[in-house]
């Protein structure tokens, strides 16, 4: 005996063997829709929840819509070439109705067929947002300066360097690596961080920023799930001088140029020969020479330049240093000493 096979299709008799394919295609459901989907977002920072896990949303309203309405959309595994054409309104604020044209082919059948789903918007506060508005955090990171206040240069840059580490942290995923507050104290800067991760980022780039010494000290301040919690303290103590601060060596001014170790690399303002000294040798600090002050060179006359006091416009001389090379009619920046009222050249 030998099967004899049919030779026409059992749905429509056209010649085939077997059902044929337009029938085969009839015959499918190809495209199932769920008529609906519900997006959880935080109303605060626009957060999006799926399953149990938060994550910042990185496209516009069009794009979370389409994306929302095909995840409710279901296709055969045999459909080729789909394309999906979206529009979609607002009934309400809460609800999005979105209609989705389909066509593709199905076992070399062109198809077409539409279908429509609703997206329902829950609101719910995100576990960043749960945690800022709670006032969590683990870590402060506190910015102090030696027998001095911090200047308004090292503050902005300790907050500056505390917002791009999050920004930076925030982009590369870390949800929870948040800065919650960044306060200024009297003896200094505070920053508070949601994660310890980055506390110590933060504090590490400061210090590399800005000299000093990087101390942590951890507090355990409870236990999360037989997890033990700690908060860091992170203690960035700059160093008494900074980069630029004029002081006296014995009876020498001296420009600091590099800090570290309890020593200073200076530059000697008088013979403009560089050396390094301990911090303790440095006696006084006169000013900083990011506030020098410009002042008019009247006149030169052997190792002496005439210039006028920028406040007064009354004529100084100061002795000539090998460093500088002035000029009649040019300019100098010079620093005044509070103590001795004389005027420094710095530049
Ligand atoms: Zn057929
Ligand atoms: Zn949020």
């Amino acid at each position: 005996m030998v099967d004899i096979l049919p030779s026409v299709c059992p749905r429509c008799g056209k010649p085939s063997v077997g059902l044929c394919r337009e029938c085969r295609a009839a015959e499918t459901a190809w495209l199932i829709c769920d008529p609906r989907v519900e997006s959880i977002y935080c109303p605060v920072c626009d957060s999006q929840k799926h399953g149990k896990t938060w994550s910042d949303t990185m496209v516009d309203r069009e794009t979370l819509i389409r994306e929302l309405a095909v995840s409710a959309l279901h296709l055969h595994a045999d459909v080729r070439g789909s394309e999906i054409v979206i529009s979609s309104y607002d009934p309400s604020p809460n609800r999005t109705i979105a209609r989705m044209d389909v066509s593709g082919t199905l076992y070399g059948v062109p198809v077409s067929g539409e279908c429509t789903t609703k997206i329902v918007w829950r609101k719910e506060q995100c576990d960043r947002c749960n945690r800022i508005s709670g006032g969590y955090y683990e870590g402060i990171i506190q910015v102090r300066a030696t027998d001095r206040k911090l200047s308004g240069r090292e503050m902005e840059t300790a907050a500056r360097i505390a917002e791009q580490t999050e920004d930076v942290l925030q982009e590369g995923g870390a949800r929870l690596s948040f800065v919650s507050k960044i306060d200024e104290t009297k003896d200094g800067l505070d920053i508070v961080v949601g994660s310890n991760q980055m506390g110590q980022a933060i504090a590490s780039d400061i210090t590399a920023a800005l000299g000093g010494r990087l101390t942590t000290h951890p507090k355990l301040v409870g236990e999360k799930e037989g997890k033990r919690l700690f908060r860091i303290t992170f203690l960035v103590r700059l160093p008494r001088y900074q980069k630029g601060d004029v002081v006296v060596q014995r009876g020498r001014y001296v420009e600091v140029r590099q800090t570290g170790h309890g020593q200073l690399q200076v530059f000697d303002l008088q013979d403009g020969t560089n050396r390094f000294i301990a911090e303790d040798e440095a006696e006084r600090l006169v000013g900083n020479v990011g506030e020098a002050e410009t002042a008019l060179v009247a006149y030169l006359y052997d190792d002496i330049v005439g210039i006028l006091d920028p406040k007064t416009q009354g004529a100084v001389e100061c002795r000539v240093v090998p460093w500088l090379h002035p000029e009649e009619g040019g300019t100098v920046l010079v620093l005044r000493d509070p103590e001795t009222r004389l005027f420094v050249l710095v530049g």
